[in-house]
């Protein structure tokens, strides 16, 4: 099983998004990338239902591709590091993502994502340009931005780092907003936040 499937059953599994929600690619080289097809479950997706393009947006492989194609395609062409780009609609970052508000570098996994509090990218139609426009306006320093009234995207050296990005930044999410409604959250400092993005590079390695 392609690693896309696994991770998109993954997703859903995991409460990350629901239905046919969401989308995930993969790199393959510095020209094409395969993506998780448009509309489809993915508990019955199959290996040849994924789909090959490269970065002008052409199909080389596969039917329709998901709607979302133009900030995967995107992200490929503006960060040549990203291997793999991963899509959710999960609960607590849609809260965030409905008031506008970034989410706060309030622990210090987020430093999986980037040193800086997640911007909300302004409201684009989903599946359009402009989306992938405002969602590549905003990552900033990190790999992940909230999709304002729409969700998350974050991108990584792999899908399974990309899908551990989304996981986390949700768990995140959850605890800021629980936190948010008995208190003031205080933030780490940038200083601390960027320690520890050096301190996830050599990690495991
Ligand atoms: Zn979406």
């Amino acid at each position: 099983m392609d690693e896309l499937i696994y991770y998109g059953q993954k997703m859903v599994e995991e409460g990350l998004s629901f239905a046919t929600g969401g989308n995930l690619s993969r790199r393959l080289d510095g020209e094409t990338y395969k993506i998780t097809p448009s509309g489809q479950a993915y508990a019955s997706l199959k290996d040849q239902d994924l789909v090959t393009m490269n970065l002008e947006g052409k199909i080389l492989q596969g039917e329709k591709p998901s709607t979302e194609y133009h900030f995967h395609q995107g992200i490929y062409r503006a960060y040549p590091e990203a291997k793999a780009v991963v899509h959710t609609h999960s609960e607590y970052i849609n809260i965030l993502s409905i008031l506008d508000k970034p989410l706060a570098c309030i622990h210090y996994l987020m430093a999986e994502a980037g040193p800086d509090p997640i911007e909300v990218a302004p409201y684009a139609s989903f599946g359009t340009e402009d989306l992938a426009r405002n969602a590549l306006g905003a990552f900033g320093r990190n790999k992940a931005v909230i999709l304002s009234h729409h969700g998350l995207v974050t991108f990584g050296s792999s899908v399974k780092e990309a899908f551990s990005q989304a996981r986390t930044l949700e768990f995140c999410a959850k605890i800021y907003i629980k936190a948010l409604s008995i208190g003031n959250p205080s933030s780490l400092s940038i200083e601390e936040m960027e320690k520890m993005v050096d301190r996830f590079k050599s990690y495991g390695k």
